[in-house]
């Protein structure tokens, strides 16, 4: 039954047909959302939102069928190559059996793109002719354009000024698929007009970025706002990572000991490991574990308070329960922009309490000695941010080299790191460095919390 083999693939025809729905199989249900101003329970809000996402957000429906447009979509790229990582088992001199699920292989790069496209069909299924997003280093940004591409949708990308002029061509890549990016603050938005009067040289942050992409749809009729990370619909786009994978290491014939991931709003981890989640709740896998990466810079779900807090810098988002750093904290500058969130996807914070799915922090140096190893072992250069799962990976394949045990370790390998090879080179070239936890300022932000008075049941 145990193959050989080194790349697991699939047919189209294997491709999961439907997106694995949590909610359908927590054992206690997940907080709700609160509106920012009222901080009563509340919805996505229509004027923002396409209602195909709306309806999805807090759906306990346990499969939901992917629309045959976005299935076609998908079969650009999907689905993508599991790969048996005998020659990093190798170099680590391990019994370990290391497995990789690459979404590289998407045009845009990364995972970001199987909830681009999602979105993009159910904004057109609206009628709606337009998104505005924000973004920092550019994956987003990059993965909506396209997504709006392919369904003929017009998209603006407010980019955050410095990554803006630092980081030119994830910006070519959104005007090559047709977006328009400008760097934030903006002259196009009221809010970026104040901020520009009060300083004409701010580098911008995410949370302007997000005010003047929330503005801009709040002011038209034809447009909605798209977010690529954190919501419950979002991480619904991305289980089929994981059920593709499940299938896969069923043709290896493995089954993980342990899935590692990184989590910066928690999108591709959730998408790899909910669908084998679903095994530990029913009580089939009970010693399977799933482990979170996430930065030492950012330690949302290892420092963080479980408590509410807004979703978003400005406190214009939904206010949720999730462990949050405080949304007025400003990390450091890692390389793994994608991982610079304050808070965590409220699937993964509920699953974390209750005791399903474990987490960790790793400093940013050894993250990229690990992407390096891992490359010159298996030719993939990785985004930074998964560096962070490879890097937990390969200290957990060490520590089976010292046991003598042959566990099965499975990684969300979620992008490929062509655009960061300045950090790279900073690594390589000894100049990279590691921040440690700034917890004064996190102290400081969290005395920001919104005050709730909403009490669950
Ligand atoms: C954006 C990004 C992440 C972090 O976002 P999640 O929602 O936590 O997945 C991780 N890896 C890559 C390659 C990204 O682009």
């Amino acid at each position: 039954m145990k193959g050989k083999e080194t790349k697991i693939i699939l047919t189209e025809k294997e491709m999961p047909t439907s997106w694995y729905n949590v909610l359908a199989d927590l054992p206690k249900p997940l907080p709700p959302i609160l509106h920012p101003a009222t901080k009563e329970p509340t919805i996505l809000p229509p004027p923002l939102f396409p209602s195909g996402i709306r309806d999805q957000e807090f759906s306990t429906e346990r499969y939901i069928e992917i629309p045959e447009e976005v299935l076609d979509i998908y079969k650009l790229w999907r689905p993508t190559p599991l790969i048996r990582a005998y020659r990093l088992e190798k170099a680590l001199d391990t019994p370990a059996k290391i497995f990789y699920k690459y979404e590289g292989v998407s045009p845009a790069g990364s995972h970001k793109l199987n909830t681009a496209v999602a979105q993009a069909y159910y904004a057109k299924k609206d009628g709606i002719k337009r998104f505005t997003t924000e973004t920092g280093a550019g994956q987003w940004g990059s993965a909506l354009s396209l997504g709006c591409a392919f369904f003929g949708l017009e998209c603006k990308v407010y980019m955050v000024k410095v990554s803006y002029y630092q980081k030119p061509y994830r910006r070519i890549l959104m005007e090559t698929w047709g977006a328009q990016c400008v760097p934030s603050p903006s002259p196009d938005t009221e809010i970026g007009r104040k901020i520009l009067a009060e300083d004409p040289n701010s580098p911008g942050s995410l949370g302007i970025a997000i005010s003047e992409a929330i503005e801009d749809a709040f002011k038209r009729d034809d447009t909605y706002y798209s977010i690529g990370s954190v919501i419950n619909s979002v991480l619904l786009h991305q289980t089929i990572i994981g059920q593709e994978a499940k299938k896969q290491m069923e043709k290896a014939g493995y089954y993980p000991d342990i899935i590692v991931g990184c989590i910066g709003g928690g999108s591709n981890f959730a998408g790899m490991f909910l669908p084998f989640v679903k095994d530990k709740l029913n009580g089939k896998k009970p010693n399977l574990r799933i482990i979170n990466v996430e930065p030492t810079a950012c330690p949302s779900v290892t420092k963080g308070l479980y408590t509410w807090d807004y979703g978003d810098v400005a406190g214009l988002a939904p206010i949720i329960k999730m462990y949050t750093l405080g949304h007025t904290f400003m990390p450091p500058g890692i390389h793994a922009g994608g991982l610079r969130y304050h808070g965590m996807a409220p699937i993964i914070c509920h699953l974390h309490r209750l005791g399903y799915v474990e987490a960790k922090a790793v400093p940013q140096v050894a993250t990229f000695q690990a992407g390096v190893q891992f490359a010159r072992a298996e030719g993939i250069v990785p985004a930074p941010e998964p560096n962070h799962a490879i890097r937990v990976a390969i200290d957990e394949a060490l520590a089976c080299r010292e046991s003598g045990e042959s566990k099965t370790i499975l990684i969300a390998l979620s992008g490929h790191g062509h655009f960061d090879l300045a950090a790279y080179d900073e690594y390589l070239t000894g100049k990279l460095q590691d921040y440690v936890y700034p917890e004064e300022k996190v102290k400081e932000a969290l005395a920001h919390l919104p005050k709730v008075d909403y009490v669950e049941a």
